[in-house]
């Protein structure tokens, strides 16, 4: 039996695909990460716990695994594979590649999460049709990827398609990374719950998820913040319409550097929301575009959901072992 497998290590969640050649899912295992001072030697054995239960599944065994790749929520060096900064795991300049490898015992791939998941909305997903692709990805962060005549992208050093962290307000607000104005700043579910906080506390305003949520709403979830908003939650609809405007911004950004032929927009919040945040996203898309009419680009939604980035990691391996 050949297999191969794709694992996506989130920053609240886990999930193991186990797919055949053609991308077809035998079998899947979902459970949280490790977290609160574990270390990553830990948090990969947890990891390998998950494995064996999706290999089960599928009644496969280790041995029978072709490509295996592994997705991360940090960038990651392509020669060293060493992972440079992931706040959600506590992981800084982590030789991750090796005690990922390690723990399980076989080679891998390993790769930035966003870059997996716009990789597998091009090859299997709703960005299939197009050669040249940007995908942002609106979680607990908001990563990104960039696919160009058909190719990952990483740059020089595997930093290529960190959009969430281009500057779209000199000294706005303040970002997770340290920076001031960053796009993850307006447009992630950290920075809803900041902003819907901000707007309970100091300025009086009400919304139906202070009853649901804790304090600051830190425990804030994609499916909460979509039943608001489609309730009616004035609040709520503001700080998303307004998140969202600042991605279409930051897509006529990165229109006009790379001028692809399709945007494609993932993630639990995008997930949760569907097509109804395509038309902030596209009013802040033609607002700020220069140079070309935006219907001449595709705006398009995930269609592959949760399982993008892991079913790109296994893609992502499958290539890079051509090359
Ligand atoms: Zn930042």
């Amino acid at each position: 039996m050949k297999i191969n497998m794709g694992i996506d290590v989130g920053g609240t969640k886990v999930l193991v695909l186990v797919l055949d050649n053609n991308y077809n899912i035998l079998s899947r295992a979902k459970g949280k990460t490790l977290k609160g001072g574990a270390t990553p030697e830990e948090t990969c054995g947890a990891i390998k716990n998950l494995a064996d239960d999706a290999l089960e599944k599928a009644g496969a065994k280790w041995s029978d695994i072709v490509d295996l790749g592994v997705a991360v929520p940090t960038s990651i060096d392509p020669q060293s594979g060493e992972a440079f900064l992931s706040p959600a795991l506590g992981w800084k300049n982590i030789p991750i590649r090796k005690i990922m490898s390690k723990t399980l015992g076989r080679e891998l791939v390993i790769e930035n999460d966003a870059n997996c998941g716009t990789l597998a909305e091009h090859v299997k997903g709703a960005a299939k049709p197009f050669k040249n692709v940007v995908g942002f990805f609106v979680g607990t962060g908001l990563g990104g990827g960039i696919i160009i005549n058909g190719e990952l992208y990483r740059g020089a050093r595997g930093l290529a398609g960190e959009l969430g962290h281009e500057t779209i307000k000199f000294n706005g607000r303040k970002c997770g990374c340290g920076k001031r104005g960053c796009l993850e700043a307006y447009c992630s579910k950290t920075a809803f719950a900041a902003t819907l906080h901000k707007n309970v506390e100091s300025k009086n305003r009400k919304t139906v998820l202070s009853k649901t949520s804790s304090a600051k709403f830190k425990n804030l979830r994609s499916s909460d913040l979509a039943e608001a908003y489609f309730d009616g939650d004035e609040l709520v609809r503001e700080v998303l319409e307004d998140g969202f405007y600042m991605l279409g911004l930051a897509t006529a950004n990165v229109v006009s550097i790379l001028d692809p032929e399709c945007i494609v927009y993932g993630g639990g919040v995008v997930e949760a929301l569907g097509n109804s945040i395509i038309k902030p996203i596209k009013q802040g898309f033609s607002e700020n575009l220069f140079g070309k009419k935006s219907s001449n680009t595709c705006l398009v939604i995930s269609e592959l959901g949760d399982d993008a980035v892991p079913m790109g990691a296994m893609i992502n391996a499958k290539m890079r072992g051509k090359n």
